[in-house]
């Protein structure tokens, strides 16, 4: 049986789609806030994501973002706004699907089943890394270097989690756009370099000897773990 979360601040809303998924045959979660429902896509590690993007507190678009440093999961947002620009930005940002209310309740079902059955098995990037100098925690998006918060972008967070899974190995300008940017099209290396550089900055502050992240020219980026 397919595990669908749905977040969703509107009550009513949230339970009429339990009602609807139940009886669709799926198991329901429902959680009310941005941040209950990061938390639950970690815990309870669902199959899929309704979304609803016009959260109170932390709002939709930024949850989105924080599931997908954590998950490929498929998310179908809902949203009260219709324009064209908000499904662009959703889609870019990483949903799979997009719902305007009032939906009917047959299509919604109907694209559920559409992209379960597209989806592959889900993948989670939830582990804590920790070396002894720089540990990296994705679920609560923070870093520490030597014991004290990194402040990071999302982007850089992206980039250094993405080049720590991929330790020792040489990442392309190529992979990175791919792997870290939500819509990498039109952007090139430079991009990269310029973040990459930041990182590396902010990643060399204090006492720390040596560099995380070695460039190599011609080819791309390298992270070295620290011990
Ligand atoms: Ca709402």
């Amino acid at each position: 049986m397919s595990r669908v979360l749905v977040i969703e601040d509107d009550a009513d809303v949230g339970l009429a789609l339990g009602v609807l998924l139940r009886r669709s045959g799926y198991e329901v979660d429902h959680v009310q806030t941005g941040r209950a429902g990061i938390r639950a896509v970690h815990s309870l590690r669902p199959d899929l994501l309704i979304l609803d993007i016009g959260l109170t507190g932390m709002d939709g678009w930024q949850v989105l973002e924080r599931v997908r440093d954590l998950s490929d999961l498929p998310i179908l947002i809902l949203s009260g706004r219709g324009q064209e620009a908000d499904k662009v930005r959703g889609l870019r940002a990483g949903a799979d699907d997009y719902l305007t209310k009032p939906f009917g309740s047959n299509e919604l079902v109907a694209r559920l089943a559409a992209l379960l059955r597209r989806a592959a098995p889900p993948t989670w990037a939830t582990e804590i890394y920790d070396d002894g100098r720089l540990r990296i925690d994705p679920l609560q998006r923070s870093a520490q270097l030597n014991g004290v918060e990194v402040r990071l972008t999302p982007t850089e967070f992206r980039l250094l989690a993405v080049m720590v899974r991929h330790q020792g190995s040489i990442l392309n300008a190529t992979q990175l756009l791919a792997q870290v940017w939500d819509d990498p099209s039109g952007l090139g290396p430079e991009r990269v370099k310029f973040a990459v550089l930041r990182l590396r900055r902010k990643l060399e502050v204090g006492n720390s000897t040596g560099s995380l992240i070695e460039s190599v020219r011609g080819f791309g980026y390298r992270f070295h773990r620290s011990c």
